[in-house]
C-alpha cells in the first residue's frame, strides 16, 4: 500500500478475545484478497467510533511523529485507562467529540499519521492474538473491531481492589522467572460487512502482510509488555497493581520524555547494576544512549519496571544487592 492508501485501527488490545476467537484464522502462508485505496467505495469509512488501544510504543511514535510531549498527547488525543485484571496501563485514542466520532487523525485523502499509525491500524485487517507458549490464555489482541465496552471520553482507570503494597513474595518469585516469557502468535481475518476492501484482486499471506505494514517492531515492542504482564498476572494471585506501581508503569511506559526526566533527577543509573546482555557494558555509555534514543529508553523502561516488580530483571539489580 502507499502511504497515500488507507487502513482501519478497529481494535481491541485486551479484553475481547472472545471476538477474536469467533473470526476466521489465518495460517502461516495462507492467501487473502484485499486492498485499500482511496478508490474504494468505503474510503475512510472505517475510521471512526472505534475503541483504538495505544501500546507504549504507538505513544512513543505518535508523539515523535506529531512532535508533541506526551503531557500534549495525553490531552488531546488519549484517554487513560487500565487493564481491569492486573491494573496495569492502557491507553485508547479519543474519537473526536463530533458526529460519527471520527479518528482525530482521519482526512478526506486517508490516514493523516500514516508513517506514525498504531499497530492496530497496521495489523487491520488482520486480527493477532499471543499467549504464553506453556499456557492457554490469550493475552493479546490487535486489529479487531471492539464495538461495546468504549471508554468514555475521560476514563481514568477503574477503582482498584486487592491492591498490594508489599511485594516480597513476588521479588523472590521474579528472581527466578526473570527471563524472557515464549509467546505464541495466531492471526485472523476481521472480514467487516462494510469493509469492500475484500473484493480487491490484490493478494496476501500474513507474512506479506505483516511486512508491508512494517509491523514487525511494533509486535516486538508490545510482546514485551505483554510479558510483562503475563509475568505479574502469573505472579501476583489475581492482586491489582498498587497505586504507586501503576504511576510509575505509565510514567516509564507510556511517557517517555516524562521518564527521562526522572532517570536524570533521582541519578537512577547510580542505584542500578547492569546484568545479563547489559553487565559489559560501560554505564556511563548506556545512560547516554538510554537519555538520547527513546526506543532504547522504552526496552529499558521494561527492564526497569520488572526491577520495581518483582526485585529483578534479566538486565537490571539494584546496585546494592549480593552477587
Ligand atoms: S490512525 Fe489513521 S488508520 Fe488509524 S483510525 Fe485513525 S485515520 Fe484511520
Ligand atoms: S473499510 Fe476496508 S477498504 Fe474501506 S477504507 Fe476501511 S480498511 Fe479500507
Amino acid at each position: 500500500m502507499s502511504s497515500s492508501d488507507h487502513d482501519s485501527g478497529k481494535a481491541a488490545f485486551d479484553p475481547t478475545q472472545d471476538f477474536l476467537q469467533k473470526l476466521p484464522e489465518i495460517r502461516p502462508g495462507e492467501q487473502f484478497w484485499f486492498a485499500c485505496h482511496p478508490d474504494v467505495p468505503c474510503f475512510n469509512a472505517c475510521c471512526s467510533d472505534l475503541t483504538m488501544p495505544l501500546t507504549p510504543y504507538d505513544v512513543l511514535r505518535l508523539c515523535s511523529g506529531l512532535k508533541m510531549s506526551s503531557e500534549e498527547f495525553f490531552e488531546e488525543f488519549a484517554v487513560v485507562g487500565c487493564y481491569e485484571d492486573t491494573g496495569f496501563p492502557l491507553l485508547h485514542l479519543r474519537m473526536l467529540d463530533a458526529p460519527g466520532r471520527p479518528c482525530p487523525f482521519v482526512t478526506e485523502q486517508g490516514c493523516g499519521v500514516y508513517e506514525h499509525r498504531s499497530s492496530a491500524c497496521r495489523t487491520y485487517p488482520l486480527g493477532r492474538a499471543t499467549r504464553p507458549e506453556q499456557g492457554q490464555e490469550r493475552v493479546q489482541g490487535q486489529g479487531q473491531p471492539q464495538a461495546q465496552d468504549r471508554p468514555q471520553n475521560g476514563t481514568k482507570s477503574p477503582a482498584r481492589s486487592r491492591e498490594v503494597e508489599d511485594r516480597a513474595p513476588l521479588r523472590e518469585e521474579g528472581l527466578a522467572s526473570a527471563r524472557e516469557l515464549p509467546l505464541v502468535e495466531q492471526y485472523f481475518l476481521v472480514r467487516e460487512g462494510h469493509c469492500r476492501g475484500f473484493e480487491e484482486q490484490k493478494s496476501w499471506t500474513v507474512e506479506s502482510w505483516l511486512k508491508d505494514q512494517s509491523i514487525e517492531k511494533y509486535n516486538r515492542m508490545n510482546d514485551r509488555y505483554m510479558r510483562l504482564i503475563a509475568r505479574y498476572k502469573s505472579l501476583s494471585a489475581g492482586a491489582l497493581l498498587s497505586g504507586r506501581h501503576a504511576t510509575m508503569a505509565l510514567l516509564c511506559l507510556y511517557q517517555q520524555d516524562r521518564f527521562a526526566e526522572f532517570i536524570r533527577s533521582v541519578d537512577l543509573f547510580s542505584r542500578l547494576s547492569l546484568q545479563g546482555e547489559h553487565a559489559d557494558r560501560d554505564k556511563d555509555a548506556f545512560k547516554a544512549e538510554i537519555l538520547d534514543d527513546s526506543e532504547a529508553r522504552l526496552l529499558f523502561a521494561f527492564d526497569w519496571l520488572e526491577l520495581v516488580l518483582f526485585g529483578a530483571s534479566a538486565k537490571l539489580l539494584p546496585a546494592n544487592a549480593p552477587a
